[in-house]
């Protein structure tokens, strides 16, 4: 698809990079196939070939409308088109510049603006533990349509192991994971302990910034990515191998710190530097498969279904590889059809878009309990209380499920 970019236009480097990305479309349609929300509402503009063509048709000077806007917000960002294109079209790189040319050209209305800054703030600031508490707290008092938006109270943390290891490794905390399920963090500090490996943290870093770029506020992003980066560059100078983490959103996000500081002189090396350590936790006890199998309690074995999230297979592009490993420790994983769908968690999709969220949780759920699992097993903060808050069977992360099934060394 060739893009003829007006001269002199708002941010011509990024168009340029966005022309360039929409060349490789040949049209085929192939990605409509996998994408949710073209099944769900049937409409060419809902579906990544419809998408692209907007942002070209607005990066060549057409003005923006309502309805651009509506097609771009409705997309999920979960990137099942881009593993499908056989083009190679990198949707998710695409599709961000598309949305921040479209915030240029078409500011949303002050109070929509308003109320996007003010989610980030909440959700990734200091106020989002407490207000959850309380929430919690008041939960039986309110109505059962603001109920099932408080998520009921987790595991809480089990004790971080403390002996030191030669092999040390960063963990990414997260924002809201910590206070939604304190022992997913904890979780992932014992298993990789029981290989050998020492978890440390950086109490200056904080969310990978994945929240405030979903919502738009892309400077923001950024400058929590920075943030990052200068927490834990002096880690990584004194030795620690590689920057850990438990979410694959979070993972994503971490993954594309080095695009997304390509051009601050500042940081883009570092940045770049970053995003190359980044690390699945499941990556790192891959290797060490059998010696984690001889630890598991009698009985450990299960019949379970796995729940990819989009970014573990799109994004990170990672398919299969918790799957691997938890086949590899005798876990017998159900089929589950179309894996490769989205269920509505996105980020913060599900609270913008409850709808299609609802819709395609409820098709999720259906085809994970559709051979009787006992456990639900994910790798995703979102996903994981996306689907826990309708689902029959228990959903949890798939750390968690194995750091419970580990015998203490007598
Ligand atoms: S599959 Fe790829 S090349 Fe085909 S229409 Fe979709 S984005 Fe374009
Ligand atoms: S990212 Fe997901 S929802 Fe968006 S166009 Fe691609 S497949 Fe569709």
């Amino acid at each position: 698809m060739q893009t003829q970019l007006p001269r002199g236009g708002a941010d011509s480097a990024e168009a340029t990079t966005a022309a360039g990305l929409i060349q490789r479309c040949v049209h085929c349609g192939f990605c409509n196939a996998t994408c949710p929300t073209y099944q769900l509402l049937g409409d060419e503009r809902d579906g990544p070939r419809g998408r692209i063509y907007l942002i070209k048709q607005m990066l060549e000077g057409h003005a923006p409308t309502e309805r651009t806007q509506q097609h771009l917000d409705r997309c999920l960002t979960c990137r099942a088109c881009e593993t499908t294109c056989p083009s190679g079209v990198e949707y998710g790189h695409l599709v961000e510049i598309g949305r921040a040319e479209l915030t240029r050209r078409k500011p949303r209305p002050w109070r929509e603006r308003m109320a996007r800054r003010a989610l980030v703030s909440f959700l990734t600031g200091p106020l989002f533990a407490p207000a959850l508490h309380v929430g919690r707290w008041l939960r039986p008092l309110l109505p059962s349509s603001v109920q099932r938006r408080i998520p009921q109270r987790d595991r809480r943390a089990s004790p971080w192991p403390r002996q030191q290891q030669v092999r040390r490794v960063l963990l990414l905390e997260g924002c809201v994971q910590p206070a939604l399920s304190p022992n997913i963090n904890a979780a992932t500090a014992r298993v990789l302990d029981a290989v050998g490996i020492e978890v440390v943290v950086a109490p200056a870093a904080g969310c990978c910034g994945a929240i405030a770029q979903h919502l738009d506020e892309r400077e923001r992003a950024l400058e929590q990515a920075r943030r990052n980066i200068d927490a834990w560059w002096p880690l990584l100078d004194s030795g620690v191998e590689a920057v850990v983490f438990n979410a694959t959103g979070c993972g994503t996000q971490l993954r594309e710190y080095g695009w997304l500081l390509r051009d601050d002189p500042s940081y883009a090396a570092r940045a770049a530097r970053v995003s190359e350590l980044s690390r699945d936790v499941s990556a790192l006890l891959a290797p060490h498969a059998a010696r984690l199998r001889d630890r598991l309690a009698v009985g450990a074995v299960q019949r379970m279904a796995y729940h990819a999230p989009c970014s573990q297979q799109h994004g990170l592009k990672a398919r299969g590889a918790v799957e691997s490993l938890l086949e590899e420790l005798g876990v017998r994983l159900m089929n589950v059809p179309d894996a490769h769908l989205c269920c509505g968690s996105a980020g913060t999709y599900s609270l913008l878009h409850p709808e299609i969220a609802s819709q395609l949780r409820d098709a999720k759920l259906q085809a994970l309990q559709s051979r009787q699992p006992q456990e639900i097993l994910s790798a995703n903060i979102g996903c994981i209380h996306h689907l826990n808050a309708a689902s029959a069977v228990p959903v949890r992360h798939w750390i968690e499920w194995l750091d419970a099934q580990l015998v203490p060394r007598g």
